[in-house]
């Protein structure tokens, strides 16, 4: 592509920085937080809406792929130019207004989720959704992705949150919906939530916010098997008890962990589950928790009442990723989710495929909604170890499936799972999801490539 031809987009632009095309500087900007990079041949600081529209309608009169960007944290390559492009990134669009009486924040896409909750804790609320990733991640990349995290069992994901939306489509038109539309007609914000950027570019977003709950008590326990582990999840939620958090975390992830820097109390060969109870019915929480952890056999329990002291408990699950990561040459993770029952089940199979893989494969994650991140690892990165991986990752989503699972619990298709889309969706849906996407986008310029199987 003649890059000259942007030359034109820059005089409508407010600041000459905002438009790039010497990527020296902005390496990041190829990729998000998997393997895969792209090439593109711009990248746009949108500042304003109005910018926005002008980006697109640029695009659109010279058919230029349009790949949106948050903080580029995404697992699933959502906004990786891999077919070149214009990258346009919403990061500096991060107004932040709180309304504490009516307890709502109206944000620019661009708001880390991370200041977000900081400026609003200050005011005494709390908004929820809170993904690992969050003091990187941005609201738009939220939204695009549906994002969950460690506390949404209990007080659910970021599209439980939204009131309405601002979004720009790809002919340029600007798009309100929710409490922006007075509430009325076809819920469109809830087919922009987890679009992943290919229907539209959001704006402007209103969430809302609840008052901040009392933490209660935080629980560590250790066992001899996944399987264990997570049968004492399925009893407590079986039983109707929803802690705040509820993580696990298998034997080889705690073994990566331990390995990366010593964390406290552990032992090799031990999965490990973390709770945090509510803080409204503490006590009765914490007596079942302990009482289901005992009934499956656990080697091991810990319980900190004092919440500053309890932040040594949860250093397994914050280094975890880094951990694993840093283990191999190659390493492709997986979000899937199957419901409660089945959790044992999911994670049985995973410990099952790492004793016979000479690959690492090992699993953890948000077990109070089902959702564990199953980690391929490769120590040696050669070429018969990236064709395991691959095939291990088919039976995993095919073993997710018949479990009556999802194939992503909350990082989205993007081009990781796109080619699996069959596996869970029937051809009816997916030829309805195709034709919103033609109605949204009958160009195709809106984040080409993702979500949908390249065959299509
Ligand atoms: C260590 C780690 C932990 C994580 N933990 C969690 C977790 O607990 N829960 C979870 O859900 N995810 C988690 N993630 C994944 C990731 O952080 C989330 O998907 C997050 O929502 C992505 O936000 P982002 O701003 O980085 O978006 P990006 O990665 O920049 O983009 C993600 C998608 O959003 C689209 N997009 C971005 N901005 C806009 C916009 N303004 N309009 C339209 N589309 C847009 C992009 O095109 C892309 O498809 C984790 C990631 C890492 C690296």
């Amino acid at each position: 592509m003649n890059r000259n031809i942007f030359s034109e987009l820059s005089h409508t632009l407010n600041n000459p920085n905002q438009l790039v095309l010497d990527f020296s500087d902005y390496n990041d900007y190829l990729r998000d937080a998997t393997e895969q990079t792209g090439e593109p041949s711009a990248l746009v600081f949108a500042e304003t809406e109005r910018e926005v529209q002008v980006i697109i309608a640029f695009c659109r009169e010279h058919h230029i792929p349009i790949v949106p960007r948050g903080a580029g944290t995404g697992l699933s390559g959502g906004c990786v130019p891999v077919k070149g492009g214009l990258v346009l990134s919403t990061e500096r669009m991060n107004k932040l207004e709180i309304y504490p009486e009516q307890k709502y924040a109206v944000c620019g896409p661009g708001v880390i989720t991370k200041d977000l909750k900081d400026t609003a804790e200050q005011l005494g609320l709390t908004y929820p959704p809170d993904p690992a990733s969050y003091d990187k991640c941005t609201l738009g990349g939220n939204i695009a992705e549906c994002a969950g995290g460690l506390r949404c069992r209990k007080y659910g994901v970021t599209k439980d949150y939204v009131l309405g939306l601002r979004a720009v489509t790809a002919d340029g038109r600007l798009l309100q919906t929710g409490i922006y539309n007075h509430n009325r007609g076809f819920a469109l914000g809830d087919i922009l939530i987890g679009s992943e950027g290919t229907l539209a570019i959001v704006t402007e977003i209103t969430v809302s916010l609840i008052d901040t709950p009392p933490i209660g008590t935080t629980i560590l326990a250790g066992f001899s098997s996944a399987g264990d582990a997570a049968r004492t999840v399925s009893d407590i939620t079986g039983a109707g008890i929803i802690p705040t958090i509820m993580e696990f975390i298998d034997a080889d992830a705690v073994a990566c962990s331990i390995e990366y820097e010593h964390s406290e109390g552990l032992q090799k060969g031990m999965a490990v589950l973390l709770f945090e109870t509510s803080g409204t019915n503490t006590e009765y929480q914490t007596e079942q928790i302990q009482r289901y952890c005992h009934k499956n056999t656990c080697i091991m329990l810990q319980i900190e009442h004092d919440t500053a002291k309890a932040d040594r408990l949860w250093q397994v699950r914050r280094n975890v990723s880094k951990a694993i990561k840093a283990m191999a040459k190659e390493k492709i993770s997986e979000d899937v989710a199957v419901p409660n029952s089945k959790i044992a089940a999911l994670v049985e199979f995973v410990a099952e495929m790492n004793r016979t893989s000479p690959l690492r494969i090992n699993s953890f994650g948000h077990a109070g909604d089902g959702n564990i991140h199953v980690s391929f690892l490769s120590m040696t990165g050669t070429e018969e170890e990236k064709r395991l991986i691959k095939e291990g990752i088919v039976s995993l989503l095919e073993k997710t499936v018949a479990l009556g699972g999802t194939l992503t619990g909350e990082h989205g298709i993007g081009t990781a799972k796109r080619d699996y889309l069959h596996l869970e969706f029937d051809p009816p849906t997916l030829d309805i999801m195709q034709r919103i996407k033609d109605v949204f986008d009958p160009a195709g310029i809106l984040n080409p490539d993702k979500i949908f199987p390249s065959h299509q």
